[in-house]
């Protein structure tokens, strides 16, 4: 049995809009993680509140032009992303991608010409944070690193933060908003993984009062994470996002 909660998610529909797009700017923080800043007339408007919003992100093989329909732009190679930031008049928006072995989308992010075309479909819902949590648990991995990101920069100043990241080697400096009141664990794949890391959390690592949790990683460790939050935490389900971001071959 979770308790009631007191804070929570409730997820706002969005109109969803499909926006062209101009690659403008590519910037490495990291040398398997990169920010790419994506502008353009139709982003501005573009509203994504919620740490967690995602869109879609339709990316035209090289060489190609815009295509003229949303029809034609669904035709092309698309997967989803987490704005990290966004300027809605200037009209441009910035995602971070971990770049990993082999992908439409890492291979864009890494390679494709500065002015390569896309587009940005949603979000199509926003979850917005009913109540003032008492502490953030947030975990997962490179991908779910904007979405933490986001988390941590919109708590209230002070809200303590539990965070825990599981990154490559290569990835260990990759920038997140810490403060005094954040604890951070980073684990360093191929010797630690964050699927063990949270089966071995007991209730003595539960942050105290009302916890908003977000966990965000490959799919195995999706049941893993429900287990700790809803079973041993105790966290009710409204104050919880798991969510698989992709998928091991
Ligand atoms: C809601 C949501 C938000 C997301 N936000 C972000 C984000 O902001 N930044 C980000 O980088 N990713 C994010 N992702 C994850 C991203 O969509 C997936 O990793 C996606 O599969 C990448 O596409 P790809 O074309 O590079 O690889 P794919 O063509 O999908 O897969 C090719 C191969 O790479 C493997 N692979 C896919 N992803 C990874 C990975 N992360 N690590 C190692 N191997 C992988 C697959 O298993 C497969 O073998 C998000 C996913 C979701 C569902």
């Amino acid at each position: 049995m979770t308790a009631t909660a007191t804070v929570g998610f409730q997820t706002v529909p969005m109109e969803s809009t499909l926006r062209s797009a101009t690659l403008l700017s590519r910037t490495w923080l990291t040398p398997a993680y990169v920010r790419v800043r994506l502008a353009g007339p139709e982003l501005r408007g573009f509203n994504a509140p919620g740490a967690d919003d995602h869109v879609r992100l339709f990316l035209a093989p090289p060489g190609s032009a815009a295509p003229p329909t949303p029809e034609q732009w669904r035709e092309f190679d698309s997967r989803e992303y987490t704005p990290v930031d966004n300027d809605t008049e200037a009209g441009w928006v910035d995602f971070d991608f971990l770049v990993h072995a082999s992908g439409t989308g890492s291979e864009w992010a890494a390679n494709a010409r500065i002015g390569s075309v896309c587009a940005i479909g949603g979000p199509r819902r926003s979850n917005a944070i009913a109540g003032e949590p008492d502490a953030l648990f947030l975990a997962g991995d490179e991908t779910a690193i904007p979405a933490i990101t986001r988390f941590l920069r919109q708590r209230r100043p002070g809200t303590p933060a539990r965070v825990v990241v599981e990154v490559s080697a290569d990835n260990v400096q990759v920038p997140l908003p810490i403060d005094d009141a954040t604890t951070l664990t980073i684990l360093v794949r191929p010797g630690e993984n964050l699927a063990e890391a949270l089966a071995g959390m007991t209730a003595t690592d539960r942050p105290s009062g009302n916890v908003l949790a977000f966990v965000a990683a490959e799919s195995g460790v999706v049941p893993i994470a429900r287990e700790l939050l809803g079973e041993r935490w105790a966290i009710p389900s409204e104050a919880v996002i798991v969510k698989g971001y992709w998928r091991k071959d």
